[in-house]
């Protein structure tokens, strides 16, 4: 098991309060909190990792002269996370860097920021950061970024270059792809989902038509790396080769030409989207309400009969 989700977390959850049905009559209901998630540490190679708790993969890079995190989870495990590299780095964390603003990527920060010395974000991310959480009234739980970039950034610690890439809006208007230069480990964050339907955050400005493009971008610049994914199916690795990233880019291809092909068809959405599977990709699992192929499908149909796109 590579990683636990955040929806996984609760789908468990939802899962122990119907057992509470099966108590016998008059019986106490155990008070008892959620068990602890497990949180795991794994090397990738030249010092950079990954962290696996709950919500959105977290990578890494802890040299001698600090260590480096790439999203943050939830405050529940970035705490165990803050606490493994503070192990690994005796110098300390250096930097956070979110790749967007969800909450899976982005609620941990709040554990870091006492002992980082910045919290880096593309400035899109850093807007509809504060934009959502303003929203949502969860300002006071969030720590934001004091650091933003436009197109690209980059530093270097230790014998390491970490750059920020920017391409364009994608599972959100502002994904950031974070790349570990000499280790060759590129952290796609939820621009990657391994074999789930992804969820597309059109409010949050997502675009599937240019998700396609960056997906064929990265991974034609970085073909012989180790990728990094948000998240993955149960079961399978939240890393892999260059090849996943195109398995992805042809699954939207083909959400948006069955959509296409719906539309000029005369279908209306509710038979678009009410499809059961995506041929050839009957693989990809759902999860929750969200991450499920009619989420997908409705948003490719919301993209392709939209007047401003
Ligand atoms: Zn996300």
């Amino acid at each position: 098991m590579f990683t636990r989700r955040q929806f996984i977390y609760s789908s468990s959850v939802a899962a122990a309060g119907s057992a509470l049905f099966r108590l016998p009559a008059g019986a106490q209901t155990p008070a008892q909190p959620p068990p602890p998630t497990v949180t795991k540490f794994e090397d990738l190679r030249r010092n950079v990792g990954i962290f696996s708790g709950r919500g959105g993969t977290i990578g890494w890079l802890a040299t001698p002269d600090g260590a480096v995190a790439v999203d943050a989870q939830f405050p529940d495990t970035a705490k165990a996370c803050v606490e493994g590299l503070q192990q690994k780095s005796p110098k300390g964390i250096q930097l956070l860097i979110n790749t967007h603003y969800h909450g899976d990527h982005t609620g941990g920060n709040i554990a870091f920021r006492p002992v980082v010395k910045s919290i880096v974000q593309q400035e899109r991310c850093a807007k509809l950061h504060k934009e959502f959480t303003t929203k949502n009234n969860t300002v006071e739980n969030q720590a934001y970024a004091d650091a933003t970039f436009g197109e690209s950034w980059s530093a270097t610690h230790g014998d390491e270059k970490v750059w920020g890439y920017y391409y364009g809006p994608g599972h959100t208007g502002g994904d950031a792809v974070i790349v570990f230069e000499k280790a060759n480990i590129v952290h796609m964050g939820d621009l990657m989902f391994n074999r789930l339907h992804p969820r597309i955050d059109r409010p949050g400005g997502a675009s599937i038509k240019n998700w396609i493009n960056i997906l064929e971008r990265v991974a034609k610049k970085h073909r012989d790396a180790t990728f990094i994914f948000g998240h993955a199916k149960p079961g399978l690795a939240v890393t892999g080769p260059a090849s996943e990233l195109l398995h992805l880019r042809d699954y939207f291809t083909a959400a948006m030409d069955y959509t296409q092909k719906g539309i000029k068809a005369g279908q209306s959405q509710e038979q678009i989207t009410g499809a059961e599977t995506l041929p050839k990709f009957e693989d990809h699992a759902s999860s929750g309400q969200i991450l499920t192929l009619k989420g997908v499908l409705t948003s490719a149909y919301e993209e392709l009969t939209s007047k401003t796109e």
